[in-house]
């Protein structure tokens, strides 16, 4: 057949090269930018909108590339997590929250919670309970302090060992969110079995909430099985005062989103927690 002849074959073959190359180049560099350090951490405040103040920040991974400017992790994660360079970039990144951490302690800021994300690669590879342990401890923070994000598709892979671990995180007192909230289909049965803290309801609701009719519904079932389930509640990608006002409405205290503040280099952090502890 013509449209499959031996050009067009060609064709696709120099292509599929050229992704493949693009892939590997691509990998290397995110290798060297570990390496460099060149990817750091920004951190997003979550407020309690009752009294305004930042009661946790989410560390989100920045990649800054010399000549193509800031890489989202949307972009370079799922690429860590299939070249298995998630492992040294995910370590490096947390002895850069604690450094961080260890600073706005020392300086008396320290009255937050700091959630991490967390590739489910990273939860199933073996050291990965005493691993974050001892970072943790080694940095002379508490385990309180810290938060471990994950999302659902964790939980459909290794059950047992999955919740083994989490629930030997949360023993030391390392909280467990579980992100992303709403998103997969299966999440009820999964609740009854999983040692989380606290369910994070998905920005994709939160931005629909004053526009499509069919997202009110969802996010009160999903306050209702908060309350049921005795978890904190977060709703993440708010962007406006109406947004605020109806989550509120529906039960939701704790908020993050570019209405209180997009994430920021720590510094600026530093300025916002002085300023809230009239420093
Ligand atoms: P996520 O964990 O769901 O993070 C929330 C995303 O929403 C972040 O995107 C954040 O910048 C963005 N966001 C926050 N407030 C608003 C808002 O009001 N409106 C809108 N439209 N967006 C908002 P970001 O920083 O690009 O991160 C994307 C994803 O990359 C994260 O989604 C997370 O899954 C992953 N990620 C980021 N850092 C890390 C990391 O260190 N390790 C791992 N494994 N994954 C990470
Ligand atoms: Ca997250
Ligand atoms: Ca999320
Ligand atoms: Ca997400």
């Amino acid at each position: 057949v013509k449209w499959r002849g031996k050009n067009g074959y060609q064709y696709y073959e120099a292509s599929m090269n050229a992704m493949f190359h693009k892939k590997l180049s691509m990998e290397n560099e995110l290798r060297r930018a570990i390496e460099k350090k060149q990817i750091m951490l920004h951190y997003q405040p979550q407020v309690d909108v009752e009294t305004r103040k930042i009661i946790g920040l989410e560390a989100l991974a920045r990649w800054h590339h010399p000549e193509l400017g800031i890489i989202s992790p949307t972009e370079f994660i799922p690429l860590a997590e299939e070249t298995g360079l998630i492992f040294s970039l995910s370590e490096m990144l947390l002895g850069e929250a604690c450094k961080q951490m260890q600073l706005w302690e020392a300086a008396g800021l320290l009255n937050f919670r700091l959630a991490l994300n967390v590739s489910p690669q990273l939860v199933e590879e073996e050291s990965f309970v005493s691993k974050t342990l001892s970072y943790i401890q080694s940095h002379h923070l508490k385990p309180e302090f810290f938060e471990i994000e994950i999302t659902e598709n964790l939980l459909v892979r290794d059950l047992e060992n999955t919740v083994a671990k989490l629930k030997a995180l949360g023993k030391h007192g390392i909280r467990i969110a579980l992100d992303d909230f709403g998103t997969c289909y299966s999440s009820l049965s999964y609740l009854r079995q999983f040692p989380i803290h606290n369910i994070k309801i998905d920005k994709s609701f939160v931005g629909d909430i004053n526009t499509h009719d069919e997202s009110v519904p969802i996010i009160t079932a999903i306050s209702g099985i908060a309350k049921g389930f005795k978890l904190d509640l977060i709703a993440e990608g708010v962007e406006t005062l109406q947004q605020m006002k109806t989550l509120h409405k529906m039960g939701c205290n704790i908020m993050q989103g570019y209405l209180f503040s997009k994430p920021l280099p720590a510094q600026n952090i530093t300025t916002l927690l002085k300023r809230q502890a009239n420093l």
